[in-house]
């Protein structure tokens, strides 16, 4: 991999955009991201992405969610505005608000065709959008239904399970051992799903695999003495969801929103160390960020 030099490799390429801006700022310039969450029970997912979405900069931050969650998410979000929505027309209504600038949809949405009707309505809007978990699933039985409607402002976060659900020819192509020739690599799948679906693919595990339909390709790598196993946690991926939607907001490209996201990730990690819980992640942002000075 390391010969090849269109793949970056372990280090974040422009920390420059992640630096806060000028004195005079507002919050209305960095953006206003849009999470949407389950209903009750399932709202831990979307709280923990929108918590990411704040630390890491949108100037605003509004979770979605059914009636009968509103009292759980109100106890529990503080700064973060909250929007009922029931039905898709309750989504189609909030999304009037040209405001919101980058949205999240799939964690703890549930698979069935409730969440491919939210995932249309998101996805008419043209708007920056990260498509994760049960936004992914959902489409299990047709991923071509899903392909079909994806724009290059998207970002599909697949984890092994979600991305051989929707990939599955590709993601056979990965167990094969090679015969002949150089084994078929995750870069080599990530690429190919970039490719078939238009948008960037952010393909998860230790070894974070990024690429974009053009072929351009970056591996988050914490593998070795730079690993960080306590990453493997419940709501891990929902935050790293978060803080893409987050750099969306502020106006990062799919790319490199991506990319960001997944270095601020690993970091964040590695600033607290074993015992660390998903909700730890946004809260270790600060200092990462200081880092970054
Ligand atoms: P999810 O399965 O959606 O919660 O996402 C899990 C998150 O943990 C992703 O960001 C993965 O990249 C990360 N992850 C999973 N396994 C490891 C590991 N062994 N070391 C570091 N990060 C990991
Ligand atoms: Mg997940």
């Amino acid at each position: 991999l390391k010969a090849d030099p269109s793949i970056a490799s372990g280090v974040y390429p422009d920390r420059l955009a992640l630096r806060k801006g000028q004195a005079s700022e507002h919050k209305y310039n960095h953006g206003h991201a849009l999470i949407l969450s389950g209903g009750p029970g399932k709202t831990g997912a979307a709280r923990l992405a929108a918590r990411g979405a704040l630390r890491v900069g949108a100037g605003l931050v509004t979770v979605a969610c059914p009636s009968a969650a509103l009292q759980d998410c109100a106890a529990q979000l503080t700064a973060i505005m909250l929007e009922p929505v029931d039905a898709v027309v309750d989504l189609a209504a909030v999304l009037e608000d040209e405001r919101l600038n980058a949205l999240c949809i799939g964690p703890g949405l549930g698979t069935g065709q409730p969440t491919r009707e939210l995932v249309a309505e998101t996805l008419t809007t043209q708007r920056a959008t990260v498509l994760d978990a049960d936004a992914l699933t959902a489409f299990t039985e047709d991923p071509a239904q899903l392909f079909d409607q994806l724009h290059e402002g998207c970002v599909l976060t697949p984890h092994g399970g979600e991305f051989s659900r929707l990939f599955s020819d590709i993601a056979e192509k990965l167990k094969q051992p090679a015969t002949r020739g150089p084994a078929y690599s995750k870069v080599d799948a990530t690429r190919a799903a970039a490719m078939r679906t238009g948008c960037v693919v952010l393909f998860k595990g230790p070894d974070t695999v990024i690429a974009t339909p053009d072929g351009r390709c970056s591996i988050n790598s914490a593998y070795n003495e730079r690993a960080v196993p306590w990453l493997a946690t419940a709501g891990a991926g929902d935050v790293l969801s978060g803080f893409i939607t987050g750099l969306m907001a502020r106006g990062l490209d799919a790319m490199a929103a991506a990319e960001g996201a997944a270095w601020l990730h690993v970091e964040c990690a590695r600033q607290f160390g074993p015992g660390l819980i998903a909700e730890d992640l946004p809260e270790q942002l600060p200092m990462v960020f200081r880092t970054l000075d």
